[in-house]
């Protein structure tokens, strides 16, 4: 991993421990905090490659700890939770957390993860494809491959929103915040409808491969 700079966030001993000695046999340097309240003034004198942070600390909440790192930082952070805090897991994609890992996970897990997300970070997961999508923000249009099909403002703000994470997944709710200045949408299902008539114009583009993707029970993510 070149050297990166993890910072692990967890209170429990063992894991941490664990989490840190297969991240540095990986090749990472890494850094422990056990408390919530000491992740954001060592952030802001440090400059870590990804944060791995467990949602139940003692200080302040992991869900807490990423609200207020958003506010100063875009470092990519994988969320550390416990099965049955389903619900957290989806209020947690709408505070910016790029990934999620269930506990009990192996290190082996945790080590995969991180390097995915650090060379999705870093743009390096695929070099850009033949038939990317073009967008077109005054005329609404999307285009590849010399065609174009035209879409709502709605349909064109939600892939706008999906295009500029590659690889994130966005639940509905987030997406429905990100186009929400100026549309109301009513419900999850409107989302569903609307991704549905997206995914159909982008099919007339024939493209090789569906750029929207469903992720079930969380949301929908872009990726070509
Ligand atoms: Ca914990």
């Amino acid at each position: 991993m070149n050297d990166a700079l993890i910072l692990v966030v967890e209170d429990e001993d063992k894991i941490a421990s664990v989490i840190c000695e297969y991240l540095q046999a990986a090749g990472a340097r890494t850094h422990r905090i056990a408390n919530g309240l000491e992740v954001l003034p060592w952030l802001r004198k440090n400059s870590p490659s990804l944060v791995l942070l467990d949602l139940m600390l003692p200080g302040c909440d992991g869900l807490t700890v990423c609200r207020e790192l958003r506010k100063e930082s875009s470092v990519p952070v994988i969320m550390l939770t416990a099965r049955r805090e389903e619900q957290d897991r989806l209020t947690g994609f709408d505070l910016g957390v790029d990934d999620y890992i269930c506990k009990p996970f192996s290190a082996k897990e945790v080590v995969a993860r991180v390097v995915a997300l650090l060379r999705r970070a870093q743009g390096e997961v695929k070099s850009p494809k033949s038939d990317a999508l073009i967008l077109d923000r005054n005329t609404y249009r999307v285009s590849a491959k010399g065609k174009t099909v035209a879409l709502t403002a709605l349909e064109f703000e939600m892939l706008h929103v999906l295009m500029g994470a590659p690889g994130r997944i966005f639940s509905r709710d987030e997406i429905m915040n990100r186009v929400y200045n100026d549309f109301r949408i009513v419900n999850d299902r409107t989302i569903d409808s609307h991704v549905k008539k997206l995914r159909r114009k982008l099919d007339s583009l024939s493209l090789e491969e569906k750029p929207l993707r469903s992720v079930y029970g969380v949301g929908y993510k872009y990726e070509m």
